[in-house]
């Protein structure tokens, strides 16, 4: 007996196998990358600080701040990044869809700036267009509903100290060196934004690819996929690719080939009067019927709907008839009657063995018109073309 399972190549069920695995975020190998990506970007934020903290020195260089605001404000933020990292390292993120905790990490931030802001109010812009550094890098991976709650936490923030209080927020600008403090402020901020922007198209850009790889992938698990679910046979797309093989070799081997196109009779009335999941549980019937009757290099496919067709290499058309006349009699002769009563359940089919000019198209046609005549003379036989 030939069934298409056996036949199916075990090394395309593991690639489809291998193709169809979706990512588990608990994987190790996944918490591994998350946290590798999680310790980069700590290390951004720790260059960042740093570089804020350098121009905060050259203010506090000229005077204009004290000596104590640099070094606190690098601290602060070193606390902070500290804190996230230690509970990235200990997995604490990855129980969160968002594992980096960005709404935390924003906040935490966004008050230290405020608090800054409210202590140093002189040099209160620097503090001020940290935030838009803060939401460069927030904006990158929160939702909309996250993105509305910062931002109005940044409001609130400002709206204090703005309309609330009455600090002389500014930058100095009197001197040299508080002119190039001020602008560098400005000039470094201005980079990580755009630093920033550059990664998030970066990595719009991969998703994009990866979403083209993965169209691919599920268009090959498809192709990989050759039976067809409901009866075990081979699927249409693979029948057809069969037929083209056989067709080949058969002209290379200069050997006959037949095929015959199987109907069920009358398959319409069966679904009407027993139910569509009896029709179904028929066809499922015929098939495993015709499987254990075929020989082992004979093919059968689902072709479409109620139709089937049947490769027969090395197989002349009166041995091809024959035979599909032994497969008429047995599935008439199964007693149909214990799927519902009063069932009879018949084929018609259609052979045509394969010419020297046939393509495959011409070799299904001829069997599809000697189908058609084994219906018109009233069912249940066999005709050949
Ligand atoms: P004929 O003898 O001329 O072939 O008549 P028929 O009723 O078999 O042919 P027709 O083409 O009119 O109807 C085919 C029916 O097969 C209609 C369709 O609902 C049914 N069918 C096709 N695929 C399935 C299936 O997977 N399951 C079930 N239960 N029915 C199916
Ligand atoms: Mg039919
Ligand atoms: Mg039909």
């Amino acid at each position: 007996m030939s069934t298409a399972a056996t036949s199916l190549p075990d090394r395309n069920a593991a690639e489809a196998a291998e193709l169809a695995r979706a990512p588990d975020a608990t994987a190790p190998e996944v918490r591994a990358r998350r946290m590798r990506q999680r310790r980069q970007m700590y290390v951004g934020q720790v260059v960042s600080y740093s570089l804020g903290a350098s121009v905060l020195l050259l203010y506090a260089h000229d005077g204009a701040i004290s000596m104590a605001v640099p070094s606190l404000f690098w601290f602060g933020g070193l606390m902070i990044i500290g804190t996230f990292a230690v509970l990235s390292e200990s997995g604490f993120g990855d129980q969160f869809e968002d594992h980096y905790l960005t709404v935390f990490q924003i906040s935490a931030h966004m008050a230290l700036q405020m608090i800054f802001l409210l202590a140093v109010p002189t040099v209160g812009v620097a503090f001020i267009s940290v935030l838009f550094l803060i939401f460069a890098f927030g904006t990158l991976r929160m939702t909309s509903r996250q993105a509305m709650l910062t931002w109005s936490l940044a409001t609130a923030g400002l709206a204090f100290v703005f309309l609330v209080s009455d600090l002389p927020i500014g930058l100095p600008v009197a001197t040299r060196l508080e002119r190039t403090a001020s602008m560098l402020c400005f000039v470094l901020v201005i980079g990580q934004c755009a630093f920033l922007g550059l990664f998030g198209s970066t990595l719009r850009k991969i998703l994009y690819r990866r979403s083209i790889e993965l169209k691919a992938a599920y268009q090959r698990i498809e192709e990989l996929a050759e039976l067809d679910e409901l009866t075990g046979s081979y699927n249409r797309r693979c029948i057809m690719r069969l037929l083209d093989a056989e067709i080949e070799r058969s002209r290379e081997t200069a050997k006959s080939f037949a095929i015959a196109l199987i109907d069920l009779d009358w398959f319409k009335r069966i679904n009407d009067a027993h139910g569509h999941p009896v029709g179904d549980e028929v066809l499922r019937t015929f098939a495993i019927t015709i499987f254990a009757n075929i020989g082992p290099e004979d093919r059968f496919g689902r072709y479409g709907g109620e139709e089937f067709l049947l490769l027969l290499p090395n197989t002349r058309a009166d041995a091809a008839a024959r035979m599909l006349e032994r497969l008429r009699g047995i599935v008439a002769d199964l007693d149909w009657n214990t799927f519902s009563s009063g069932m009879n359940v018949t084929i018609s089919a259609g052979v045509a063995s394969l010419r020297d000019n046939d393509t495959a198209d011409s070799f299904l046609a001829r069997a599809d018109s000697a189908l058609y005549s084994a219906k018109a003379q009233g069912r249940n036989r066999i005709a050949t073309s």
